[in-house]
């Protein structure tokens, strides 16, 4: 999908998307599905925003069930079901341990009644999805022997809610989305930065876009453009030179990977003095441990894991498995997003509302933000609906329910560089030539999961930068370039 750098010049496109991460790319393939002629731009690769920072669970939201929010529940549902049969290859079950100890914010007994309205609310069950089931405390320490029998306090495990819902790879489920929407006529470019909206009249008429590689402009021109910038969403809207057409309350949230702690399961906790729920998932060869959840302000670029959010994270598991006892020099990488919640009188971060808001602007302009990875496709169908009428054209049905997500990667070829995750010298080569990767980061992190890995240090990125490096025609030195800023972010 590697295309002439002036293909977005002198088209008119049906619909013109800001923005490469899932929502974006799940617009992207709706419309293209149905027959639109479409184009996507992304500053930076695709899915280098929030979408390759999520927790990584398709889920129904049994949290989100406290705030009353039961049709974000139902419909979150109705998805993880959909995603399970349209990529199977992405998106599988995972069991997960909710254990109780005496004196937690949530007793057993609330966790039962918690996860009973959960079950109910999946209307109708996929086969690969069981229901909820008890456990008691030997049985939850015998599936997973690092839960301890007793709390930091001495307080005993009075048992656990053993609960299912879905593990994902986030990058790559977006990734292939776009590519799915490109094999259907998209026309999708990463890189390419949305810089500035011209008006005809009062309407919206065309967005200057800039290749950040190569410096060239395009002039973009469509009839409906859609700003699906994420955290960025509000800052994209201002590029109109009025009122802000969407405003966010944006939180932060971080990720730890640690060394291999769960085996099977994922361990769905209730964090000490907040009360927040935090998970640790088992991830290739390693846990992924998260997240926090605090206002920020700043560019959503800026996003870091701080110390003080490592500190509360490893406290957290710590007080709740003092014998693994994680300390700092552990970590084998960290990573932050960015959450675009759309605007809320809500004081605390947690509370506010993950609904999705699509708000039009004047006649030819789009703003969708908010919403969860989980969602994104019935949010995309959504759009398309406004889409229609923008273009006051009836629209040919959304296909994107029962539409399968083909595998893109090529079978298995050439030198195996990882086993967990596992990659070969063939995936390198196949995403600089199928799937744009550009820099050392966007396979390490976005092609393949090698930077969330043990696997993913300094040895493995060598052998695939020599790799990139014949792909691209890299120097020696733009090979060391990539190298640097690889283990750069790498290290946070
Ligand atoms: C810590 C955390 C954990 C989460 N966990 C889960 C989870 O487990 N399950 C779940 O369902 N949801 C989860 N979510 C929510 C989910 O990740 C987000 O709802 C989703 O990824 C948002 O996707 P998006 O496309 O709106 O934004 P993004 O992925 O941020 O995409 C927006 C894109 O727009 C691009 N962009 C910005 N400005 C421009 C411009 N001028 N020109 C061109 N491109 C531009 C950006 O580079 C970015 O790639 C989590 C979120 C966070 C932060």
């Amino acid at each position: 999908m590697n295309h002439p750098p002036d293909d977005l010049n002198g088209r008119m496109f049906d619909v013109a998307i800001i923005g490469g991460g899932i929502l974006g790319a799940g617009i992207a393939r709706d419309a293209a599905l149905r027959g639109l002629s479409v184009a996507l731009v992304e500053q930076n690769d695709f899915a280098s925003g929030t979408s390759s920072a999520s927790t990584k669970l398709i889920h129904g939201g049994l949290r989100y069930l406290e705030q009353f929010a039961f049709l974000l529940v139902a419909e979150s549902c109705r998805e993880r079901r959909i995603l399970l049969d349209m990529a199977p290859h992405l998106v599988r079950p995972l069991p997960l341990i909710m254990p109780a100890y005496r004196g937690d914010p949530h007793s057993l007994f609330q966790l039962r009644l918690g996860t009973t309205i959960y079950d109910w609310m999946t209307l109708s069950r996929h086969p690969r999805m069981p229901r909820h089931t008890t456990l008691t405390a030997a049985q939850a320490v015998e599936r997973e022997p690092a839960l301890p029998l007793h709390n930091e306090h001495g307080d005993p495990l009075q048992g656990a809610v053993l609960v299912y819902d879905c593990q994902m790879d986030d990058a790559r489920l977006c990734l292939e989305t776009i590519l799915d929407a490109a094999r259907h006529g998209a026309v999708c470019r990463n890189y390419c930065r949305a810089e500035a909206f011209q008006f005809q009249e009062d309407r919206l008429a065309g967005v200057t876009v800039r290749d950040r590689f190569t410096g060239d402009e395009s002039e973009l021109r469509a009839r409906v453009f859609i700003n699906a910038t994420g955290p960025w969403a509000e800052s994209v809207s201002a590029m109109n030179g009025r009122s802000p057409g969407i405003r966010l309350s944006p939180t932060k949230g971080v990720h730890l990977v640690l060394p291999q702690i769960v085996q099977q399961h994922g361990i769905y906790f209730q964090s000490r003095g907040d009360g927040r729920m935090i998970f640790l998932l088992p991830w290739d060869d390693a846990s992924l441990l998260g997240t926090t959840d605090t206002d920020f302000r700043k560019d959503p670029s800026l996003a870091r894991a701080e110390p003080e959010d490592v500190a509360y994270l490893i406290e957290q598991l710590n007080a709740i498995m003092p014998e693994v006892s994680v300390e700092q020099r552990d970590i084998i990488t960290a990573f932050a997003g960015v959450r675009a919640l759309v605007r809320s009188d809500s004081r605390r971060p947690s509370s506010r509302s993950r609904e999705e808001k699509i708000i039009p602007q004047g006649t030819s302009l789009l703003h969708v933000a908010g919403g969860k990875y989980t969602t994104f496709r019935a949010v995309a169908e959504k759009v398309l609906k406004q889409v229609g009428r923008m273009l006051q054209r009836r629209l040919p049905p959304c296909r994107t329910d029962r539409t399968p997500l083909p595998d893109s990667r090529p079978t298995a070829s050439g030198r195996r560089l990882s086993s967990a995750p596992p990659v070969f010298e063939s995936d390198i080569r196949f995403a600089c030539r199928q799937e744009q990767a550009r820099t050392l980061t966007d396979v390490m992190r976005r092609r393949t999961r090698l930077a969330l890995s043990a696997a993913g240090g300094a040895d493995t990125a060598g052998h695939v930068a020599d790799i990139m490096a014949e792909e691209l025609h890299w120097t020696d030195d733009q090979r060391q370039k990539q190298m640097d800023d690889y283990l750069r972010q790498r290290s946070g």
